[in-house]
């Protein structure tokens, strides 16, 4: 990379970028869980496209399904039209996750990214109910698209907008009010009392696990009391399992663990397996109101997404307590080590905390965590920060990562945060 002239990221591509300041390197290739750049130099990827990539950078029983598909001119664009790609997905879907765990979802394709999945289940949530407005939480994250937005917390983002974000009403997470507050006390106070001012709301949308929002982890019994009084109250409960999904938290549906059923759920990111841009949008079969072409879009029918979907499901869930039991492995490895760096670092790490395969290193001051992220690159290691504060290092590595791999990255992690001190 010639580091004097700018380059034609910097002269042609719009500021807005913004992964590319953190890693400013030029990345060609990728596998497992390791990218290299042009110079040739590798990284351990502990960042897995922000939970895109579950199953590791051009996982090649994926790629050899995707070669053979397209070796084999099948149907790349598709719209909604029936395809033997989309029927095969539909099939594993249903056989694989859907019936073993009895849950009844219809499958609705919004488009091909995370907030197209939002979009629809904010709209259809609304048609149903004829209500307009939506709880969401503190520090959540639904997507940059409007719907999306005025759902989401961060400040910086939501200014983007340039217009009010308006038919939402925002609630604590579970443990943003410290255990000063009983759970959902104040919502259910607001929805109970007349005179409170509160138009009943169609839904409630909430992350199990908030990956953008700083890794914050609601605890079981916390979903659980939210989905008790969805049902009190008449809302639909909305679980986005856009980052948490796909096993990141450990069974298929990060919900599945609070053994509640939401009456939506949004699935994006690593649905494909494979990087390729996919969404869905599932619910109760009751709430299907939609009429034909209501919600439309050119990038529904992304069939090769389709294809290595299918892959996926077949090769990492058809065995489903197998995939399961590694990432459990996993979580434990992470555990440890992430408790000795907070252990030997008392007056600078705050905490740890994560489920699965997700977890997050809080420091005490804020700007710790980008330098430290910045230090982890220099030394072979990509990480992101999350969170508003600047104090949170998110550890997002592939489901599939080598026990030495996980290793070898809490290593770089370890010293880089060593070095930075
Ligand atoms: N919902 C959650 C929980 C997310 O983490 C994200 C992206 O990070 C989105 C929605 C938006 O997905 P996309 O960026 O594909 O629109």
């Amino acid at each position: 990379m010639d580091h004097g002239a700018p380059s034609i990221f910097e002269s042609l591509e719009s500021d807005v970028r913004s992964y590319c300041r953190g890693w400013p390197t030029v990345f060609d290739r990728a596998q497992g869980s390791r990218m290299y750049d042009e110079d040739g130099h590798e990284y351990l990827d502990f960042f897995a496209g922000a939970g895109s990539l579950n199953y590791g950078h051009n996982n090649p029983v994926l790629k050899r399904a995707l070669l053979d598909y397209i070796e084999r001119d099948g149907v790349t664009h598709g719209l909604d039209m029936s395809t033997t790609a989309k029927r095969a997905f539909l099939e594993s879907f249903q056989n694989i996750i859907l019936r073993p765990r009895e849950l009844p979802y219809k499958v609705m394709f919004p488009g091909p990214t995370g907030t197209n999945a939002v979009e629809a289940a904010l709209k259809l949530a609304r048609k149903v109910k004829g209500r307009e407005s939506i709880v969401s939480f503190t520090n959540a994250f639904h997507g940059m698209s409007l719907g999306s937005l005025a759902v989401s917390g961060n400040a910086f983002k939501r200014a983007s907008a340039g217009i009010p974000l308006a038919h939402t009403v925002l609630m604590p997470y579970d443990g943003y009010l410290g255990d000063r507050v009983s759970d959902h006390l104040f919502l259910e106070g607001l929805l109970t009392v007349a005179g409170s001012g509160l138009d009943r709301p169609a839904a409630v949308i909430v992350e199990t696990v908030q990956g953008e929002g700083g890794i914050n982890v609601a605890r079981a019994e916390w979903l659980r009391a939210l989905q008790e009084l969805c049902h009190r109250q008449d809302m639909l409960l909305i679980v986005d399992d856009i980052q948490m999904g796909c096993g990141r938290t450990g069974a298929f549906f990060s919900f599945e663990e609070a053994g509640i059923v939401p009456d939506i759920v949004t699935v994006s990111k690593s649905i494909s397996g494979y990087g390729l841009p996919m969404a869905l949008t599932l619910f109760k079969p009751e709430l299907d109101v939609w009429e034909p072409g209501e919600h439309n879009g050119t990038f529904r029918g992304n069939n090769p997404a389709f294809v290595t979907a299918a892959a996926a499901l077949e090769t990492y869930w058809t065995d489903g307590p197998a995939m399961e039991k590694q990432t459990r492995v996993r979580n434990e490895q992470m555990a440890r080590s992430l408790g000795a760096m907070a252990d030997e670092r008392p007056g600078d790490v705050v905490t740890y905390r994560g489920r699965g395969l997700v977890w997050g290193l809080e420091f005490r001051d804020e700007g710790r965590a980008s330098a430290v992220a910045r230090r982890a690159f220099d030394i072979g290691l990509l990480i992101e920060t999350s969170g508003t504060r600047d104090r949170v290092v998110k550890l997002l590595p592939a489901l599939t990562i080598t026990c030495d791999e996980l290793e070898e990255g809490l290593r770089i992690l370890g010293r880089a945060v060593r070095d930075t001190a």
